[in-house]
């Protein structure tokens, strides 16, 4: 993709990407819960990986405001291959604020390429959106570290190459302190779980991770050690909230379309289900709760690509708001399509599915309203 498209011509292309590609595959794909490797490989041939990266580090230079939208039409063919795209985007984004000269050397051609992936690895089974409930720990020896403990529903399992895990470091046991790693999948001491069966998002091979005296280099550390926090905030907070907000419009403005079409063409006694009062207040309903996510998503964007410093609290407002409406029209999309919407053929059965997940995903609703208001009344 050339640096000079416009925002528009951006779209153009991904749209384009999505109709012959990615939207075709993404009912099979789910079917057979096959992990989406070939609209990786598009997407990757067309330069999107890159998107969020400074031009110094190979990227577009994109802000969250013209990331989101791209995001959103990704989704709107498949949110497997967007959850997956917006993971490996985050630890890219990682790896270029806080990589050394080597780590990025190594590892951002090939991501930025699509010929690899980054994925995330902070959850743990005993922490859930709490990071600092997580009991990982990296013991410092010399030039290494050893790692040992477990994560848990990592979004592309073992298909990634590098995983930004949150550890816990420090000599002071009792006084731990919150570190980020780059560790390789090919490192000794690292396994994996089988895949989760999930209610959707099937494609993403969700898989536990482990760490048995995993021998991870010190130049391996992205950010400071002890800064952990830091990175999490800067590029996964700052960045992947937007992300998975933009996931979840993706699915209502699909569920909200089908559903639409459906309404016009569904005769019910010679009469397009559209014609239907009750039918029509659930299509305005839709129209109107899927363009008002946009609208704060988009607010949102702008505000912290100005002021990136309150990024995480816009993130969040973004995050809770788009997912529960993604939920809320992907139902009311299959309630419109009757017993048809109940079916695969139909699709909205799989939006809906999608659309759950992201409640969970990163921090679920009431860890985002937790947040939210404790970050509006902190004094
Ligand atoms: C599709 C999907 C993809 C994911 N991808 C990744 C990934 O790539 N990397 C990664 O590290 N993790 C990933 N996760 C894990 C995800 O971040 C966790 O599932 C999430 O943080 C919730 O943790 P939990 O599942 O342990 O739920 P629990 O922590 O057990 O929570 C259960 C319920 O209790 C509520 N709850 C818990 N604690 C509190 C509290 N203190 N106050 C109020 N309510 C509370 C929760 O909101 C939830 O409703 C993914 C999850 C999903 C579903």
């Amino acid at each position: 993709m050339s640096a000079n498209l416009t925002a528009d011509e951006m779209i153009a292309l991904i749209r384009r990407i999505v109709t012959e590609k990615i939207a075709p595959r993404a009912a099979e794909n789910d079917a057979t819960r096959t992990f989406p490797w070939d609209n990786l490989h598009a997407l990757g041939e067309a330069g999107f990986f890159g998107l969020i990266l400074a031009e110094d580090a190979g990227g577009l230079g994109a802000s969250r405001s013209g990331f989101a939208p791209v995001v959103t039409e990704i989704a709107k063919g498949c949110a497997s291959t967007a959850l997956i795209y917006l993971s490996s985007c985050i630890v890219a984004k990682a790896i270029e604020l806080g990589g050394q000269a080597a780590i990025k050397a190594k590892w951002l051609p090939r991501i930025l390429k699509g010929e690899c992936i980054g994925a995330f690895a902070f959850h743990e089974p005993e922490s859930g959106s709490d990071s600092s409930a997580i009991q990982t720990r990296a013991k410092r020896i010399g030039d290494f570290f050893s790692v040992n403990g477990s994560k848990f529903f990592i979004t592309s399992g073992d298909e990634a190459s590098v995983y930004l895990v949150l550890v816990l470091t420090g000599a002071d046991e009792a006084a731990p302190e919150l570190t980020t790693l780059l560790i390789e999948k090919d490192m000794a001491g690292v396994s994996f779980g089988r895949p989760e069966d999930k209610l959707g998002l099937t494609s993403t091979s969700s898989r536990q991770m482990f760490f048995d005296d995993c021998r991870v280099p010190v130049a391996n550390l992205i950010g400071e050690e002890g800064q952990g926090a830091k990175v999490l905030g800067k590029a996964v907070v700052g960045w992947g909230l937007f992300g998975a907000a933009a996931i979840s419009l993706g699915l209502a403005k699909a569920a909200s379309g089908i559903a639409t079409r459906h309404a016009t063409t569904r005769m019910i006694g010679g009469q397009p289900l559209a014609t239907h009062q009750a039918v029509q207040f659930m299509i305005a309903d839709m129209i109107v709760s899927t363009e008002a996510a946009e609208a704060l998503l988009m607010a949102c964007a702008n505000i912290a690509d100005a002021l990136p410093e309150t990024a995480a609290f816009h993130g969040m407002k973004a995050k809770l708001f788009a997912s529960e409406t993604a939920v809320n029209v992907t139902n009311t999309a299959l309630q419109v399509m009757g017993g048809h919407g109940y079916c695969r053929d139909y699709v909205v059965e799989r939006l809906l599915r999608d659309a759950r997940g992201l409640l969970l995903h990163f921090k679920t609703s009431e860890w985002l309203r937790q947040d939210i208001a404790h970050m509006a009344t902190r004094v």
